[in-house]
Parts: structure tokens; sequence; C-alpha cells
């Protein structure tokens, strides 16, 4: 394994679409656990290939119930909305409020192709429906309702 360098939101990568994933080898395999440990090494809840400097459609996601990858993930149907705060590893330093749906239904394949549906809640709805957004160029900041200032986290934090 091997950690990845992180684009930033100046790269023009991040706004191309990525494309599918056509083969499950040992290069796809080596994508995925580098973008997990470099991840983790950034303290992240979830991270887009694009944002390895990678145009497929692969993600990797630890909302604190473990690690979940995803190959070629569709959302199938989405439910409700949540307002809350959102942050992201190409854009260092800043957040933002974001609407997003409460519940999402999401359609995926796994490292060796096998095709499986996750329905989630809360944070995992927002982190699937943020990490789908990099496969298509669309960054959270794009989306945002408002930005959010560092005031405002530290009172969120001693709350
Ligand atoms: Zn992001």
């Amino acid at each position: 394994m091997a950690l990845r360098k992180i684009v930033c939101i100046e790269d023009e990568l991040l706004r191309k679409k990525s494309r599918p994933v056509e083969k499950f080898d040992e290069k796809l395999h080596r994508l995925l656990d580098d973008m997990a440990e470099t991840m983790y090494q950034a303290n992240g809840v979830g991270l887009a290939a694009p944002q390895v400097a990678v145009l497929r459609r692969v993600v990797v996601m630890d909302c604190g119930d473990g690690l979940i990858e995803m190959v070629n993930p569709e959302i199938v149907e989405t439910e409700g909305e949540q307002d809350g705060p959102e942050g992201c590893l190409s854009v260092p330093g800043r957040r933002g409020m974001v609407k997003r749906p409460m519940k999402v239904r999401a359609r995926f394949q796994d490292r060796n192709g096998e095709w499986y549906e996750i329905e989630a809640e809360e944070l995992l709805a927002r982190c699937i429906m943020h990490e789908t957004d990099h496969l298509d160029g669309r960054l959270y900041v794009d989306v945002m309702s408002r930005e959010i200032f560092d005031d405002e986290l530290e009172e969120e934090e001693e709350e």
C-alpha cells in the first residue's frame, strides 16, 4: 500500500467526469488499498478516485462502521432531507452547510465485480452523495447553502 497525493480544488481534474471501471484486476485492488490508506492518514470519512487523480468511478468511505469500498456506485433512490456541515479533503480548511437526502439507496460493485445494494441514512447517506458527486465532477462547494466559519465550529464543538 502507498499513500497517494490528494489533489486540491484548483485542479481541473476534480471537474471531470470519471469513467466506469471495467477491469476488476490487481490495479483496481491497489487503487482501493491506496485510497483507504490515504483517507485514513488524512482523517477523512470518504475519498473518491478523482481526488487522487484517477478518473475512475471508485470511492472509499468509513463513517465509523468500517471501510466501505464502492466501484461504479449508482444512486437508486433518495428520500427526505438533512441539512448539515460538510468538508472535503480536496478543499482543505473550509466547511459548508449542505442539504442532502436523509436516506439513500445505492447499488455498487465490490472489488471483484459483485453487485450489492445498500440503504444508508444520515452521515453515511451524506457521504455517499458527496463521494458520488465527485465522480461527476461536482464538489460540495457547488451545492452548499453557505460557508461555515471557524468561530461557529468552535461553538458547535463546545455544545
Ligand atoms: Zn470530497
